[in-house]
């Protein structure tokens, strides 16, 4: 927390400022959320770049409050994370997914594997992989249905532990992606030792992609360094057919963004993937 000129309390998570008494309310706000297990989880398509086919879905929380409003994930996850009640913000989610999973599949949709954003603190938490065992145990569903995404400052803050990590999940049948790729500072060195599946490149790169050179050679530099490394290249936050056409041309395998679809709710998400299959 930092004090502002009038000394109001104000605390500062990424961009968005939050004056105390909005904290408060989070607070409580989220703690009996985490009770009632009231988050929703939304589904956002992914599209094969070459064949244009539905491929998979990612997971992403909502959270509409009675006297919040809606609370964009961009606001509360952090504040979860600084507080610890991501954890159990965590397992709601994941056991939400879980169960929207053996839903799909019982609409004989099984086809369409979901990725599950796994924040920093969640990952770095001694009982991660046991605890996601103990889920996958419970809902009995299948581990290789399911990509992990981990940002690439999480996985780089701890890389030596991150590779213990990402072979335990690996052995319990997950995929692996690393998510926002270009923001962080990646070792090379780390990401070759890292046993993974996808690499995710962040929006800011995706944006500007047909405007700037620089940033149309850094993508192609991506895609290429992944594919020799065995790794399945998305590109996220793609809204214009320009874009698309574009990271076709470049060899992309995964298009995510609101060209195609914004996140849609678990009814939305079925009658996506029912007109696309
Ligand atoms: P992220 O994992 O990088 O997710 C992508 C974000 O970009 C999502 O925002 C998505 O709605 C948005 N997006 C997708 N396509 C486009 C596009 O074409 N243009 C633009 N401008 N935006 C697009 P959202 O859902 O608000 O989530 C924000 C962040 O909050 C996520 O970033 C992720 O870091 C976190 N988050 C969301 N859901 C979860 C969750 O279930 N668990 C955890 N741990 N974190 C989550
Ligand atoms: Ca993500
Ligand atoms: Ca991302
Ligand atoms: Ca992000």
């Amino acid at each position: 927390a930092k004090k502002q000129k009038d000394n109001r309390a104000v605390l500062y998570f990424d961009d968005l400022m939050i004056d105390g008494e909005r904290v408060l309310l989070l607070d409580a706000e989220l703690r009996k959320a985490i009770e009632q297990r009231a988050f929703e989880v939304h589904y956002q398509p992914k599209i094969d770049a070459q064949t244009s086919k539905l491929i998979g879905f990612e997971a992403l929380v909502r959270w509409k409050n009675d006297a919040l409003g809606i609370v964009s994930p961009a606001e509360f996850i952090p504040y979860a994370e600084d507080t610890g009640l991501i954890v159990p913000i965590s397992e709601v989610i994941i056991q939400k997914v879980f169960e929207d999973a053996k839903r799909f599949s019982s609409l004989g949709l099984q086809s369409v594997p979901i990725a599950i954003n796994i924040s920093s603190l969640h990952f770095q938490h001694p009982n991660f992989c046991e605890s996601l065992q103990q889920l996958v145990d419970e809902a009995q569903v299948d581990a290789s249905h399911f990509e992990l995404e981990v940002t690439e400052r999480t996985v780089m803050n701890n890389a030596a532990e991150t590779v213990a990590t990402f072979h335990e999940l690996r052995k319990l049948g997950f995929t692996l992606s690393i998510d926002d790729f270009g923001t962080g500072y990646s070792s090379l060195s780390y990401l070759v030792r890292f046993p993974l599946n996808t690499l995710k490149i962040d929006r800011s790169f995706i944006q500007q992609i047909c405007m700037q050179e620089e940033k149309q050679a850094v993508v192609d530099a991506i895609i290429h360094m992944s594919h020799r490394l065995n790794m399945r290249v998305v590109a996220e936050g793609v809204e214009q057919l320009e874009q698309v056409e574009l990271l076709r041309e470049l060899g992309c395998d995964e298009i995510q963004g609101f060209y195609y679809s914004k996140p849609l709710s678990f009814e939305e998400a079925v009658k996506f993937a029912q007109a696309a299959l």
